[in-house]
């Protein structure tokens, strides 16, 4: 019988915050959800939006990505399920602290790699919400990966940061990951009614040389809306103009997985 295709490894990184790296991990999830595809989410940032998002307190997980990185925990100890077919890594206020632990341990870019392979058979894709930062975590996020995609805001001023998230994208993959291949940069919170965001989304590909994913994420006013605990963006994102797009981007992605 064919071996069944190893689990794609997607980082979703930015080190400029607010550009939607958290909300496009959760939704590009449910939609490889509904597509029967079985997901890992890990949380690698601090703050812990993504943890929140999917309903699960960060305050209260007692195993989270801290510890599993730190070799205190088994990743498969750790994992919740935070809606079928979707398992979380939560992340806790103490992640700080681990990355500032790893700074002095030999192999820390391959934490991530490390841990993932010993699941990495129980899914089809893995999905890394990376913290606003080029920091530790967001290293071994780009090593364990297989693809990288780059959220970004529909508009110039938050286009400063790439050439440097691009040069680390490079020296990872000369010296750590030569695998890594960015999937694209994803436009988000786009408003196709302003002229100006239009003209950005058209040099975009062209400026980076890259790839640009599509349909662009629209702004909508059901993502800014922050769930409370309980109720994740997974249940409430279901029917809005974003989750559509969202769901097409994804789609577009199913072939590489
Ligand atoms: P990051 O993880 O890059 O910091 P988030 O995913 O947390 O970004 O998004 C930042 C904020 O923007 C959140 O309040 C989120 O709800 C909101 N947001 C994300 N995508 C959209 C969108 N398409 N339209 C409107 N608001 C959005
Ligand atoms: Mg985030």
């Amino acid at each position: 019988m064919p071996r069944k295709k190893k689990a794609a490894i997607i980082a979703v990184a930015n080190q400029k915050g607010g550009v939607a790296k958290t909300t496009t991990v959760a939704s590009l999830a449910a939609a490889f959800a509904e597509h029967g595809k079985q997901v890992l989410l890990i949380d690698l940032d601090p703050q812990a939006s993504l943890t929140f998002s999917l309903g699960i307190d960060p305050d209260v997980v007692e195993l989270s990505t801290n510890e599993v990185v730190l070799g205190q925990a088994e990743m498969a100890d750790a994992l919740v399920e935070a809606s079928e077919g979707i398992d979380l890594l939560p992340a806790s206020i103490d992640l700080a602290g681990a990355e500032a632990q790893l700074l002095t341990r030999p192999g820390r870019e391959f934490i991530l790699q490390s841990v993932i392979d010993e699941v990495r058979d129980d899914y089809d894709v893995v999905l890394l919400d990376c913290s606003p930062s080029l920091g530790v975590l967001t290293l071994a996020a780009l090593t364990a990966a297989t693809g990288l995609i780059i959220p970004m805001q529909a508009e110039m001023l938050s286009h400063r940061g790439v050439g440097q998230l691009l040069d680390t994208v490079r020296d990872v993959r000369r010296l750590l990951n030569k695998k890594l291949k960015v999937i694209g940069i994803l436009p988000t919170m786009y408003d196709g009614r302003s002229n100006h965001s239009r003209e950005v989304l058209g040099d975009l590909g062209e400026r980076y040389g890259l790839p640009v994913l599509t349909p662009p994420i629209p702004r909508t006013v059901r993502f800014a809306e922050a769930p409370a605990i309980g109720r994740s963006v997974l249940d409430t994102a279901g029917s809005s103009k974003g989750a559509q797009a969202y769901r097409e981007v994804a789609e577009g992605l199913l072939p590489q997985l």
